[in-house]
Parts: structure tokens; C-alpha cells; sequence
């Protein structure tokens, strides 16, 4: 008899599958044939199973063989899109890709990305994220992402920040409590800040992550009438109420900068009340209003403001408010540190292994020399090799084209 027990999954059985869910949020299955074929099985618990006729090494040796083999049938719970789960095994590593892992500019900003998906839908996101997506996700092993932070930390062996920046609610990320709880014990790291859409916070994470003193938020807020703020977010379950009480439980506990996204004739009647919201509070956030910039791969609902307009409405909403909107790169310190070696530039040729698929359709992630490449116009095929040339290699995110 054999009990296997997995923090980071969970088991339910549904009519002739085993559901798996992945970090909450990711699922696969796997027939019950096939496990039944292994031996006969019971769910314990929802995190373990026992295998009734095996010895616990061979169940833990099968269980795991089956879990790989039904991986790449993964999906995110939300979208039903396809996911990919990077683990230390994965053979993918986390420097190349802009959508997740470790993204390193040669400051002292890093940005860790453990997640993609979002649970908003908001009209003007940059990157299409959400509900409607219909992109691939990834999701990191907690314990590989740090592990590979910690190589770069050595490497760059000076003070920094890390950024929580993903392709959407990082909050949607299961392991994310504990990885802050890790980040906050490496002296190397000074401050942990973190983007959110707020929805998933509550008091209780908010009371358990207050023991974390380099942890800030940086939240969206953009509109204070319920209707826009449903609308704007794209989502009917948008719970403005909500959002507007964590924000200011937030500000007691941490340092927090408001972040609305001003976008003409949709939501600039409402920065004044949003300034007047984050005045009556406590502990006042700091308020950053955003112009909202067009994106190539964004969903794109207005027009951008030109500069000029923009000040001069920050600056009159400064004077006549007595608060400061505009930040600048002093107030997010960011400073030039080592630059991070590449091992290839724009233009070199080299041979590529194709891994997983990218974030868009008929796209892929090939690896070559540690990086990922993301390869347009490419029909995966796992583990081919193909012979690509480097488009782009800015601060180590890679693309490239197959040459025949
Ligand atoms: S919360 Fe952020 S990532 Fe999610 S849809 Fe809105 S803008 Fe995009």
C-alpha cells in the first residue's frame, strides 16, 4: 500500500477521469483506466492517494509517469485555455521569455513573473489579458523560480527590488503567499512590490502578509462609479465595494500607490472622485494617474492624451486638491547594475529545441544556451530542432525566426 501526498495538487474523481488541479487554478485528468491499471486507488484527502496494491515508491514512480504524460493536456480553470507548468525539470528555463519567469533590464528592478491569467477582463488592458483571452498560460514551480532568482542575485551582488509583474492578477498564483514569505527572507532584496487588481485580497492575506515589511502594493483603481468601474474591469463580478475596502486596510499595513489608468471620454470625470476617496483615508496612498497608451496587442478603447493636456490636467488637479499625481523614476529608485551576459546578439544563427508553445497561436518557445526564443509562425512539435535566427535579444528576451 502506497500514500502519495502533493501540497501543490489536488484530486477529485469526476464520472471515468481523475481531475488534477494544478495550484488551484490549473487542471488536467487522467483516465481512471489507466490509474486502475497501476492498482486500485482511493482519494484520501483532496492532496493525497493511496494505491492500494502497490509499494510506495513504484505508486510515486507510475503516479508521476501518468502525471507528466497527461501535462500537456493542462488548462487554466478560469479560460479553459491551454497552460504550461515550468518546473526544474521542464528543460525550460526562466530567461528569454517577457510573458513569464525572471526578466532582468541591468537594474536593480527585477521582474519575477510565477503566473499569466487574469479574472478581470478590463477594456483597456495592454496585453489583452483576462476572461477573453485566448492565449497560452504558464504557471511556475515556486522552488525553481527562486532557485533561479538566486543565481541572477549572486550575479548581480548588490542590493535590489523585486517586481511582482505578471501578465495578469498575480494573486491568481496559489504559491504566491509563500513566495513572498521566501523573497522577504533574501537580504539582498530590499523592497517586494507587487501589481494587483485588489479583487482577490482580503483581510485575512493582508493580516498574514503584514509581517512581510518590504512588501507594497501597486493597485488599480478606475472608476468610483459602480456601473463604469463593472464595465471598465469587464467584469459583472467586479466588487468596486470591495476593491475600495482592501485598498484602504492595504494603506494601514503597507506602503501602497493607487494606479488609476485615465482614459478620455471614459473615465476622466472620475479621477476627481478617486482623489477624493484616497484623501479621506487614514493612511493615504500615494495616487500615480496613468495616461492610457495605446498597444499593438492591447485592447485599445480610447484614445492616449497627448503629453502636454495630460500635465496640465495633472497640475491642475494637484493645485486644486493639494496632492501629488505625478511620479517620477526618483520615486521607484531604479538604478543601473551589472549587465547580464548574452549567449547569442540579433542576427546569429543557431540550432534551437522547441519546447512548448508560446503565449499566441502558432508561436513556440525553442531553447538554446539556458534562454528561451519565442518563435512566430511555428507549429509545435516537442523537441524538434530548428534552425532559427536571433531578431531580437534586448535585456536577454529573445525571438527568432526558423531559417530553412
Ligand atoms: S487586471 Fe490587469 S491584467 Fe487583468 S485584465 Fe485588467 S489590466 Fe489586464
Amino acid at each position: 500500500m502506497a500514500k502519495l501526498s502533493f501540497e501543490t495538487l489536488s484530486f477529485k474523481q469526476e464520472q471515468d477521469c481523475l481531475v488534477i488541479t494544478l495550484l488551484q487554478h490549473f487542471q488536467t485528468k487522467i483516465p481512471l483506466e489507466e490509474l486502475n491499471a497501476l492498482s486500485p486507488f482511493n482519494i484520501i484527502n483532496p492532496h493525497t492517494l493511496e494505491f492500494t496494491k502497490l509499494p510506495q515508491e513504484k505508486a510515486q514512480q507510475k503516479f508521476l509517469f501518468l502525471f507528466e504524460k497527461y501535462l500537456p493536456d493542462l488548462t487554466t480553470k478560469l479560460t479553459g485555455n491551454k497552460a504550461i507548468y515550468i518546473h526544474k525539470n521542464s528543460g525550460i528555463p526562466l530567461i528569454g521569455n517577457i510573458a513569464f519567469g525572471i526578466v532582468y533590464r541591468n537594474s536593480s528592478i527585477i521582474e519575477i513573473k510565477p503566473v499569466t491569467s487574469c479574472n478581470l477582463d478590463c477594456i483597456y488592458c495592454s496585453i489583452s489579458e483576462g476572461l477573453s483571452s485566448k492565449k497560452t498560460d504558464f504557471v511556475i514551480e515556486k522552488d525553481y523560480l527562486l532557485e533561479e532568482l538566486n543565481k541572477l542575485l549572486y550575479f548581480i551582488n548588490e542590493p535590489v527590488e523585486i517586481h511582482v509583474g505578471v501578465q495578469g492578477e498575480p494573486f491568481l498564483y496559489a504559491d504566491m503567499e509563500n513566495l513572498l514569505n521566501d523573497l522577504n527572507k533574501i537580504k539582498q532584496i530590499t523592497t517586494i512590490s507587487i501589481d494587483t487588481n485588489c479583487t482577490l485580497l482580503s483581510k485575512d492575506i493582508l493580516d498574514r502578509l503584514s509581517k512581510n515589511e518590504k512588501l507594497q502594493f501597486n493597485i488599480s483603481l478606475d472608476a468610483l462609479d459602480e456601473t463604469l468601474a463593472k464595465k471598465i474591469a469587464g467584469a459583472k463580478t467586479y466588487n468596486l465595494n470591495q476593491v475600495k475596502e482592501q485598498i484602504s486596510y492595504a494603506a494601514e499595513k503597507f506602503k501602497v500607490i493607487v494606479a488609476p489608468v485615465l482614459m478620455t471620454k471614459i473615465n476622466e470625470q472620475e479621477m476627481e472622485k478617486i482623489i477624493l476617496f484616497i484623501k479621506s483615508l487614514n493612511h493615504q496612498p500615494t495616487l500615480g494617474i496613468q495616461n492610457f497608451l495605446i498597444y499593438k496587442t492591447g485592447r485599445n478603447p480610447a484614445k492616449s492624451l497627448p503629453w502636454p493636456e495630460f500635465y496640465t490636467l495633472l497640475d491642475q488637479l494637484e493645485k486644486k486638491h493639494h496632492i501629488k499625481l505625478k511620479l517620477s523614476k526618483e520615486d521607484f529608485s531604479i538604478r543601473k547594475t551589472k549587465d547580464l551576459p548574452k549567449p547569442f546578439k540579433e542576427g546569429d544563427i543557431l540550432t534551437a529545441t522547441l519546447k512548448c508553445p508560446d503565449r499566441f497561436p502558432n508561436t513556440c518557445i525553442a531553447v538554446a544556451k539556458n534562454r528561451d526564443i519565442s518563435i512566430p509562425n511555428c507549429m509545435f512539435q516537442k523537441e524538434k530542432k530548428v534552425k532559427i535566427k536571433i531578431g531580437r535579444d534586448k535585456h536577454n528576451i529573445f525571438t527568432g525566426n526558423i531559417i530553412k
